[in-house]
């Protein structure tokens, strides 16, 4: 606790709970963020105001976005007839970043876990092979990351794909345990043209 007054206390607090932020570096962003108030916080406030309104969840993908169906699903251009299944919209946006893929995405918001008592049903796994079928995929590719999680949900999911579609995974490089938003483009981008059958 600082001597700071209760607004900004609680400010300071809610910051201190965003990822990579504590209690410390929450307390410098704050001051920052009063001394340069009309500049800075003030658009910033407007930004995050204008985002908590608008952003939802791409209702084909799961990709967030400010539409009920994001950008790369409504693109004509996307549709050829691979879909990349990941974990994460951050796992997306950093595929995007490297701009390797030019397929759809399908993002799961999560991975199978007995302990979690997560199932199929929680992860867009339905969906995922409804869109095979009704966007004709050719070829799904399992961009998940290297856990026991993730490989249990990998394979869970090589399963219900139909015969005929073609079931890659991305190529070892991604390390264990890594999420695909730690790796720079150049590891992606091989990672993804040495994909594998799964
Ligand atoms: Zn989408």
């Amino acid at each position: 606790m600082s001597d700071a007054p209760k607004e900004i206390e609680t400010l300071i607090e809610m910051m201190s709970k965003l990822p990579g932020l504590g209690p410390r570096s929450a307390r410098r962003a704050v001051l920052h963020l009063i001394k340069k108030r009309s500049l800075q916080m003030g658009p910033l406030a407007e930004a995050m105001q204008a985002v908590a309104a608008t952003a939802r969840e791409c209702l084909n993908c799961g990709n967030i976005s400010t539409t009920d169906i994001c950008p790369i699903c409504a693109s004509e251009k996307r549709g050829n007839g691979e879909i990349c299944v990941v974990e994460d919209v951050a796992d997306l946006w950093a595929m995007e970043r490297a701009a390797v893929f030019k397929g759809r995405y399908h993002v799961l918001g999560g991975t199978l876990s007995a302990l979690d008592a997560v199932g199929p049903d929680d992860l867009r796994i339905p969906k995922l092979i409804d869109r095979v079928e009704t966007e004709a995929i050719t070829e799904v590719i399992l961009a998940l990351n290297a856990t026991i999680d993730g490989q249990t949900t990998a394979h869970y999911i090589a399963d219900q794909i139909p015969d005929g579609v073609i079931v890659t995974s991305l190529a070892q490089g991604v390390p264990i345990g890594g999420e695909l938003d730690y790796l720079d483009d150049g590891t992606i981008t091989a990672a993804l043209k040495a994909r594998k059958a799964f």
